[in-house]
């Protein structure tokens, strides 16, 4: 993404090509392999979201047990609402950037963010009325809490995109808007893909980061070590649809403080044999549960950040 430095993740890469080199991906564990076990789902007609099986607060999968027999959602939290406003600030402000240039062609990042700060404070207020209809409304002090982080990071987002332009720009004085685009805003696009055939759902929105073909994912939370099984899941997906070898994944921690810009942190991981037998070991857990109706109990300890704990630990 432009906020992240590409010198920085190429070196990464290079790092993690080698450890491909060295270790490679078993064949039966890509997903165009979606018709043998272990890849082909143990049913055709049920179908989980990534984030169904892959948000692993709970080791014995009694959240989906919950959400899909009991209908239970997770009560709504103030880290929920928090995760659904940056991730709409990252989509709007990218989407704004964009249409910005297209709207008026090559321009300055001077005059881009002329253009677009004054508007920072509604469209967060936006996002964050969005998310009240949809979660419900917070405290007014998390409210305010909620905005102000989403103004710091949006306003961020747009500072490194008016550099970026600027840089591009000084260094390819004829280019034309649409490389303009392409080089200074993400290389990470979203791409929709049918997860259908490896028993995910038919609609994944999945953000690639096109120069190493990598999967990724932007995370405003902890830093949890189940995190990889998401990236996996889409990886996974993506090889089943478009027959594409997806070999690394990529977690971005967006962390907001009262301090004046985000703290950004990048995990690069190698998509690897080990990580995908975990991902289709859940997947296969969770269909056992939901075809049998069975609840999988409480492990020894729930932690407290699971978002069902006030349902099943604090009732
Ligand atoms: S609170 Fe405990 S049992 Fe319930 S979903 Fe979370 S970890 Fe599982």
């Amino acid at each position: 993404m432009f906020f992240l430095s590409k010198a920085d993740l190429d070196k990464k890469f290079k790092i993690l090509r080698a450890e491909f080199q060295k270790l490679g991906v078993s064949d039966e564990l890509r997903g165009w392999n979606w018709q043998e076990p272990p890849v082909e789902p143990p049913s055709r007609s049920l179908f989980f979201g990534v984030g169904d099986l892959a948000a692993r607060y709970c080791s014995t999968l009694r959240d989906v047990y919950l959400k899909r027999i009991e209908n239970i959602k997770p009560p709504p939290s103030l880290k929920m609402f928090e995760g659904i406003v940056y991730h709409g600030v990252a989509a709007d402000a990218v989407t704004r950037v964009k249409s910005l240039l297209f709207d008026k062609g090559l321009i300055s990042g001077a005059s881009l963010i002329e253009d677009l700060m004054p508007g920072v404070g509604n469209a967060c207020e936006r996002l964050i009325w969005e998310t009240s209809n949809t979660l419900g409304r917070l405290e007014e002090k998390d409210l305010e809490f909620v905005k102000k982080n989403a103004i710091t990071f949006y306003k961020y987002l747009l500072v490194q995109a008016a550099s970026q332009i600027d840089l591009t720009l000084s260094k390819f004085p004829h280019i034309d808007v649409d490389s303009l685009v392409n080089q200074a805003i993400p290389p990470i696009v979203e791409r929709k893909v049918d997860g259908s055939l490896i028993g995910l759902s038919k609609e994944l929105s999945v953000d690639v980061y096109t120069p190493a073909y990598a999967v990724a994912d932007l995370k405003t939370g902890e830093v949890r070590n189940f995190h990889p099984y998401a990236p996996t899941g889409y990886a996974l997906a993506l090889e089943a649809d478009e027959e594409i070898a997806v070999n690394f994944g990529m977690i971005i921690y967006v962390k907001l403080t009262s301090r004046p810009a985000p703290t950004i942190n990048t995990k690069l991981f190698l998509i690897g044999d080990e990580l995908r037998r975990e991902f289709l070991e859940i997947r296969d857990e969770a269909f056992e549960i939901i075809a049998n109706a069975r609840d999988p109990g409480k492990p020894p300890v729930c932690p407290d950040y699971c978002p069902y704990y006030l349902i099943c630990v604090r009732k």
